[in-house]
């Protein structure tokens, strides 16, 4: 495909949203890892609670919330995340609402992000064996338009801090990929964080390393490396 890049380029400062306290290392963790490393400051916005993330009828939803709020920071800590915030939202109950946005809109002011990371909220099938989470296209369209246009315009949110203008959007989980990081000199990293979820990741370490691998590695075949992370890039500025 001859639109498919492969890019190198790193932000000076990075924004991750996503729903759920493990998307962000399955999504990207590679590419956020690998930008840390070069000097960017990333941060990650987590929206939901994970609360629902468990097969036991019995579990204890506000200790399973509370259990991963921990499995976040231990994770962000691995990646050298420069700050992670949580939103608190109940999985499932999550909308595309003013108070959402305008919480969007001031951490990527505040933080001054010239890159947003996020779900792609057009991606709804995936061939015949994954529907996509409603949180994920949810938080995706609630980053969208955090974006664009209202964090760079002064009249949107005017309480949340100055006009800031998001150059690029990047979008995982895509239907359309057209743009590709090289992850494989931190692959280990990326499973790493993604192994401290504890409550969502129950496999032995290599295990979970060849399960990662094998995603990046279908990625990566894509973009003529061995492991990748795909996205969507919107160029906006
Ligand atoms: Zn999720």
């Amino acid at each position: 495909m001859a639109s498919v890049q492969l890019v190198d380029e790193v932000p000076a400062r990075a924004l991750a949203v996503y729903a759920h306290p493990d998307d962000v290392e399955v999504a990207c963790g590679g590419t956020l890892a690998r930008w840390v490393r070069a000097g960017c400051a990333v941060h990650l916005v987590v929206v939901c609670q994970g609360d629902k993330g468990s097969t036991d009828p019995a579990a204890d939803l506000a200790g399973l919330a509370a259990t991963r709020a921990a499995e976040v920071a231990a994770a962000a800590e691995v990646l050298g995340l420069a700050s992670h915030r949580l939103l608190g939202i109940p999985d499932g109950e999550v909308e595309v609402t003013p108070q959402l946005v305008g919480d969007l809109v001031a951490v990527v002011r505040a933080v001054q992000a010239q890159v947003v990371v996020a779900p792609d909220p057009t991606a709804l099938l995936f061939g015949r064996r994954y529907v996509n989470h409603r949180d994920h296209r949810v938080v995706g369209a609630a980053a969208i338009d955090a974006v664009a246009p209202a964090a760079a315009m002064p009249h949107y949110f005017p309480d949340r801090g100055p006009a800031w203008s998001v150059a690029e959007l990047w979008l995982s989980g895509t239907l359309e990929p057209d743009t590709h990081v090289d992850v494989e000199p931190v692959l280990a990293v990326k499973a790493a964080a993604l192994a401290c979820h504890r409550t969502q990741v129950d496999l032995p370490g290599e295990l979970l390393r060849s399960v990662v691998e094998q995603r990046a590695e279908d990625a990566g075949r894509a973009a003529g490396v061995r492991y990748a992370e795909s996205f969507r890039r919107m160029l906006l500025a």
